[in-house]
C-alpha cells in the first residue's frame, strides 16, 4: 500500500518571520488529528532549512518533515554556489526536488543529470522526488505520453531499482503556477502511463514507487486528484504558501 504524500514546494518565496508563522499554523493544525497512514513535508529554499528545520523538529509530528528544492550531481568539491546532498542530510532533509520544470527551463538541467542528482540524494538517505512532465505544445501535439516516457526512461537507465525509493511527480508544465489543472482523468491516464512503463522494467518498483501530481492543485481539487488509483499525493506550489490551504490539502 502506497502512502499518500503531500509536499509543498515554496520556490523562492518566505522570510524568517513569515515562515515561523506558516509553521506555527500548520503545526497547530495538524496536531488537531489528520487522516492516518499519510505523509507530508515542506520542501523550503536552502538558507531556511535549518529555520525551518528546528521549527518542524520541535513540532514532534511524525507524519511531518521537511526537504529541499534541489540538490547537485557532485559529491563535494569546486562547484561554487551548488550544494551537496550530505549537507542537506546534515540538515534534517527527508526529501529533496529533483528536475523540476523551472530547473529544467531556466537552468537547462537534462534527463541525464537529474539522475544523478538523484542518485546523490539517495546516496545520502534521503527521497528524491523526480520531476517529469510535458509542455502544452508537446501536449497539443499529441506528444505528452512520448515525452514523459523519454524522461522516465533515462531515470530508469540510471537508477534502476533504486526507482523504488524515490517519489516520481508528474508535473505538466502548462499547469504550474497557471491555475489550469490537468483533469483527474489526464492525470490518472499520465500516472497509469508512468506506472506502466516502470512495469516493463520492474513489477516490484512498479507497484512501490509513489507518483504524486503537482500543477495548480488547491484545495477543491485535491480531493478529485487524490481518489485516483494512481496517483499518490501532490506537489503544491503556490498553495502551499498559505498554510490553511496546505492544511486543507493535506486533509483532502
Ligand atoms: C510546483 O511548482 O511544483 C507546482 C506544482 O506549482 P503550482 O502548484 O503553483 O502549480
Amino acid at each position: 500500500m502506497r502512502p499518500l504524500t503531500v509536499i509543498g514546494n515554496w520556490k523562492m518565496n518566505g522570510s524568517l518571520a513569515g515562515n515561523a508563522g506558516w509553521v506555527k499554523t500548520v503545526c497547530r493544525g495538524m496536531e488537531q488529528g489528520m487522516p492516518a497512514g499519510r505523509k507530508f513535508a515542506v520542501c523550503v529554499p536552502t538558507p531556511y532549512l535549518a529555520q525551518c528545520g528546528k521549527l518542524i523538529e520541535d513540532c514532534s509530528l511524525a507524519f511531518l518533515s521537511w526537504g529541499a528544492q534541489d540538490a547537485s550531481a557532485h559529491v563535494s568539491g569546486a562547484y561554487t554556489g551548488e550544494v551537496a546532498a550530505s549537507m542537506l542530510k546534515e540538515l534534517g532533509c527527508t526529501y529533496v526536488i529533483v528536475g523540476h520544470s523551472e530547473r529544467r527551463q531556466y537552468h537547462h538541467e537534462t534527463d541525464e543529470q537529474i539522475a544523478e542528482k538523484a542518485l546523490q540524494v539517495l546516496d545520502s538517505g534521503m527521497t528524491p522526488v523526480i520531476c517529469v512532465g510535458e509542455s502544452a505544445d508537446e501536449r497539443n501535439s499529441g506528444r505528452a505520453t512520448e515525452v514523459v516516457r523519454g524522461q522516465i526512461s533515462k531515470q530508469v537507465m540510471v537508477l534502476q531499482d533504486r526507482l523504488a525509493d524515490c517519489l516520481i511527480a508528474y508535473e505538466p508544465v502548462w499547469a504550474i503556477g497557471t491555475g489550469k489543472v490537468a483533469s483527474a482523468q489526464i492525470a490518472q491516464d499520465m500516472h497509469r502511463a508512468i506506472r506502466l512503463q516502470l512495469a516493463e522494467f520492474d513489477e516490484d518498483v512498479a507497484s512501490h514507487v509513489g507518483i504524486l501530481y503537482g500543477g495548480s492543485v488547491k484545495p477543491d481539487n485535491a480531493v478529485e486528484l487524490f481518489a485516483m488509483p494512481d496517483i499518490d499525493g501532490g506537489l503544491i506550489g503556490g498553495a502551499s504558501l498559505d498554510p490553511q490551504d496546505f492544511l486543507s490539502i493535506c486533509q483532502a
